[in-house]
């Protein structure tokens, strides 16, 4: 599945469309996710040089059905985009693969340009938000990734309830794993069944937020009612 942003960037989602998890904020179908397909990697990627995509942007449903959750799929797109498109440049944004953290170093091992791994919440709300994962097990991933020399980047979507302090709580636990780069985006309800809309920020907070987060040492906040993760996600590379 591809998603083309304009200005050379697109967006790529791996490994299926069905999830093995149920965030209540996500529109992806949860359920038995389908066969693994051995030439999707190849397949992504040629689709990547037929679009003369310049930055793409991948990432996965979660597979915690698989011993390697998926990583080795992950790995090897990424291999084929350089072999088959090798002037494309690649964000991963990546599972926190149940914190089996040997499936994470075959991500590291091919190194792509920027490696995401959202938080999407505060540490209060993850639980209702992301019921299968952990706070503290997404920043462990983050840790991780940067000690092997990966540029950082994270997502969290506000409007979910969240207080003021606990998004700089957010923003400090991030930058205590040297987070490179923080993208802040309003939460739309995608179906009546999903988590509501607490709060609409507005465009004066998110432009608060910009600057506190610029000043606790990010290198670049993408802050701002439609900004999501792939949000500018070509100017990110440094
Ligand atoms: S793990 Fe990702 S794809 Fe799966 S339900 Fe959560 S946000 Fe959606």
């Amino acid at each position: 599945m591809g998603e083309c942003w304009g200005e050379g960037t697109a967006t790529f989602m791996i490994l299926g469309n069905i999830c093995t998890r149920s965030c209540g904020f996500c529109a992806v179908a949860t359920g038995r996710p389908d066969a693994l397909d051995p030439f999707e990697p190849v397949r992504v990627a040629k689709s990547v040089k037929i679009m003369g995509v310049k930055h793409a942007v991948i990432t996965s449903v979660d597979r915690d059905d698989l011993k390697d959750g998926g990583s080795l799929i992950w790995a090897e797109t990424v291999n084929a985009v350089r072999r088959i498109s090798p002037g494309t440049t690649l964000e991963t944004l990546i599972p926190d693969f149940a914190g089996k953290w040997e499936n994470l170093q075959n991500i590291i091992d091919v190194a792509p340009e920027i490696v995401s791994h959202n938080l999407e919440t505060v540490r209060r709300l993850t639980k209702q938000v992301r019921i299968q994962a952990k706070y503290d097990r997404s920043l462990e991933a983050l840790r991780r990734l940067k000690k092997g020399g990966m540029k950082t980047k994270s997502g969290v979507m506000l409007g979910l309830g969240e207080t003021e302090e606990e998004i700089y709580e957010t923003m400090d636990d991030l930058r205590a794993v040297n987070a490179d780069i923080l993208t802040l985006g309003q939460y739309l309800q995608p179906t009546p069944k999903h988590l509501p809309v607490v709060e609409f920020i507005t465009p004066e907070n998110f432009a608060k937020y910009k600057q506190i987060g610029l000043s606790k040492g990010f290198r670049y906040v993408e802050s701002g009612p439609l900004v999501r993760s792939s949000y500018h996600a070509e100017k990110h590379l440094f």
